[in-house]
């Protein structure tokens, strides 16, 4: 069955279910992955310039198109500035490197990748250091990129409310796009609201809780803190036996259901082929209700960003502290 879209204030759709490929570096597993991906329906991928991976995307994505087995037009690609990049100077150089590195004439969504501005790091792994930034000013040069046929639409993620309806209120384009953590237990239901009425199309990202991230912050001496587990919920366990389906369909299930598109991660290929097998069923009303209730909030929020504490010291910190 073809995956649906949801529409974009820019007038392009996007596919309600993408590939998500952070913590997908090694390049057979991720060359894996995509192609599991692309054979099993998928037309939209999320990236980003700090995963380090647009190469290969590039790489598989080329292989497709020659191949003649997709057109450029059937896929979604979205690719995002990093932290080191939010400076007026920085967003044409940092959306070519990423042109490039993926081997395209342009990007279907191009994000700022979170709010907080740091200065240029020779290497990932050099100590964040954050600079003074304005969001508008920022978004301006996201237009122009736009204006150039860089990027078919622009978008935000991890903006809390506040710095999102700056956005709007000062923009010529609007962000299409808004990208957040979101699963069941941070459902973030007044940013969705929000988004929802200015026409902002909602992406969860981590929409089965991220479990992958204790490995990522492992590396920065850190713990992840303990959350709770979707497979393991019982709830979602329940409902998922009444359909015959299993806990990552219903997690990516209630958000479909909410309008909002999810971009699973996995570089296995049977989940790969199961978080996109969604359509065949639908959660009905007290399913919804109660997995609407499980919600925690912010205690529940996976990619707090806490691994670089610097960040939260910046005056466009997004989250509580
Ligand atoms: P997800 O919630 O997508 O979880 C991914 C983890 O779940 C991986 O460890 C994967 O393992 C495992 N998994 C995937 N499918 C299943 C399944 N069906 N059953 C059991 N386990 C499963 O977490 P992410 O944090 O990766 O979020 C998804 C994507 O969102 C990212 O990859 C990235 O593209 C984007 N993102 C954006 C951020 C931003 O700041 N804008 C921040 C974080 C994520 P395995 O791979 O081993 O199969």
């Amino acid at each position: 069955m073809a995956v649906p879209s949801f529409e974009l204030v820019s007038g392009y759709k996007i596919p309600a279910v993408g590939l998500g490929t952070w913590q997908s570096s090694d390049e057979k597993e991720l060359e894996g992955a995509l192609n599991a991906a692309l054979e099993n329906g998928y037309r939209h991928i999320d990236t980003a310039f700090v995963y380090q991976n647009e190469h290969i995307i590039g790489r598989v994505i080329k292989e497709w198109l020659t191949s003649g087995k997709v057109k450029r037009e059937e896929l979604f690609i979205t690719t995002k500035l990093p932290m080191d990049g939010i400076a007026t100077d920085k967003v044409e150089p940092y959306i070519k490197k990423s042109l490039e590195s993926l081997q395209l004439d342009y990007v279907d969504l191009y994000l700022i990748h979170f709010p907080v501005a740091t200065s240029e790091r020779k290497n990932p792994t050099d100590p964040f250091q954050t600079i003074p930034t304005d969001h508008v000013a920022v978004w301006k040069k996201l237009e122009e990129q736009v204006d150039a046929g860089r990027t078919r639409s622009i978008g935000i993620s991890n903006f809390n409310l506040k710095q999102v309806e700056r956005i709007v209120k000062n923009a010529r384009i609007k962000p299409a796009s808004l990208q957040i953590e979101n699963h069941i237990f941070l459902q973030q239901k007044e940013l969705i609201k929000y988004a929802q009425e200015q026409e902002i199309v909602v992406v969860a990202y981590s929409p089965l809780g991220s479990p992958g991230y204790g490995k990522f912050v492992a590396r920065f001496g850190l713990e992840a803190k303990p959350v709770p587990s979707i497979f393991e919920h019982p709830k979602v366990n329940e409902i998922a036996k009444k359909h015959g389906k299993t806990p990552a369909h219903v997690a990516l299930k209630f958000q479909l259901q909410r309008k909002v598109v999810v971009i699973p991660k996995s570089v296995t290929a049977n989940r790969v082929k199961e978080n996109i097998n969604l359509f065949d069923f639908t959660l009905d009303e007290q399913d919804m209700k109660a997995l609407s209730d499980l919600d925690v909030g912010e205690a529940a929020r996976v990619c707090d960003f806490k691994f670089a504490p610097v960040l939260a010291d910046h005056p466009e910190w997004p989250f509580p502290k």
